[in-house]
């Protein structure tokens, strides 16, 4: 089997470091991917250090893959050499139950397979991400680049993007509706621009009163500080759609009350246990309190190729692979506009 490079974090907390991993010989409906840039998720912070409990290591994170086709096995007929492709959080999944029959593969019976920390369906081996020279993915799994888009920026659009994107087309986001963003992050970012391009009118909820002028210039039409008591009480039951990104446990109430008669509360963020809620925050006006998880194959590239049309893009800060560890520190202060990708070419520096 091929030797790769690659960084993993050996145990909870290590920091990440230069490590060599086994990618597969190809199989017949695979495609090997050399990797030109990685998205940094914060959902790689968590991973890495086993905040989900369920960290196989050495782990190798990563899931906002894009790269280039270096080969393809003999039944492989989407793809071929020298293409531009996307990976994202998904790499395999049982194809034939009812949901994967949907294009919902997210949400697979048999438990689809993440680009990372998953276990291949055949040989049981662990899956390794996006922080390394090359990916193999069954084909299926593998998305066009449409024409147009920034490869350097295209990354983040395969867990960011498609993690707002599948609620937003959900809840049918678009002129009319009032949608609001908690958490002006790597996914609040997306959401907000994706929102916009759909037509909704949107909302940022934030803690950071530095960032009201950014949201803003992402295309949000207001911008609400959750400690600004005023604010929230005069925003109560006024949004359609909220979807919540916030990284950790929180209680929430507070945006619960902000959701509009009969609408929507999304939680994407935490995966978590959460302070308990009073039922009749759910109750008067009818609401929903729901949950997602990223999206389906069909739908991301149905996203790719709204970006392409629409000119939607990330605001990243590429990186070398050698400052992922100030990259994870940095993301968890905030401190990044809004995305972190690194350039899979320093791998070699
Ligand atoms: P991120 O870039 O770190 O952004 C999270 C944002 O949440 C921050 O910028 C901050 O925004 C706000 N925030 C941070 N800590 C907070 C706190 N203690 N209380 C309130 N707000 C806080 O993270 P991300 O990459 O967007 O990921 C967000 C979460 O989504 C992570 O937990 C990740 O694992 C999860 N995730 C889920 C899925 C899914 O499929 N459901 C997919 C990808 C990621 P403000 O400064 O504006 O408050
Ligand atoms: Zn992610
Ligand atoms: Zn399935």
């Amino acid at each position: 089997m091929p030797q790769v490079l690659g960084y993993a974090a050996s145990e909870a907390g290590a920091l990440l470091a230069p490590a060599t991993l086994l990618r597969r010989e190809l199989r017949s409906n695979d495609v090997a991917v050399r990797i030109n840039y990685c998205g940094v998720c914060h959902s790689d912070l968590h991973q890495t250090r086993n905040d989900w409990h369920n960290t196989v290591f050495p782990c190798v994170p990563g899931h906002e893959i894009v790269g280039e086709v270096t080969d393809v096995g003999s039944a492989v007929t989407k793809f071929k050499p020298g293409e531009l492709v996307a990976i994202g959080c998904l790499v395999d999944s049982c194809l034939k139950c009812p949901r994967c029959e949907k294009g919902m593969e997210q949400f697979c019976e048999e438990y689809p397979t993440p680009t990372y920390n998953g276990r291949d369906r055949l040989t049981g081996e662990l899956t390794n991400g996006g922080y390394s020279e090359t990916i193999v993915s069954r084909e299926e799994f593998v998305l066009r680049l449409p024409e147009g888009l920034d490869p350097e920026r295209a990354g983040p659009l395969l867990c960011a993007g498609i993690t707002t994107w599948s609620p937003l087309r959900h809840w049918n986001a678009g002129p009319g509706k009032r949608v609001a963003i908690a958490g002006l992050g790597g996914l609040g970012h997306m959401a907000v621009k994706l929102a916009v391009a759909l037509g909704a009118n949107v909302t940022v909820i934030t803690t950071s009163p530095a960032k009201v002028a950014d949201a803003i210039a992402l295309g949000a039409h207001e911008v609400l500080v959750s400690t600004d008591a005023d604010a929230m009480a005069k925003a109560k039951n006024r949004f359609d759609i909220l979807i919540d990104t916030i990284p950790v446990s929180h209680d929430v109430t507070p945006y619960l009350s902000l959701t509009a008669l009969e609408g929507a509360m999304v939680i994407v963020g935490a995966i978590d246990m959460l302070p308990a809620i009073h039922t009749g925050s759910l109750l008067m006006g009818r609401k929903t309190l729901a949950g997602s998880i990223i999206g389906g194959i069909a739908e991301t590239q149905e996203l790719l190729d709204f970006c392409a049309a629409k000119g939607v893009l990330p605001d990243c800060e590429t990186i070398a692979i050698q400052d992922i560890n100030q990259a994870f520190e940095r993301m968890e202060r905030s401190d990044v506009k809004y995305r972190f990708v690194i350039d899979m070419s320093t791998l070699a520096d």
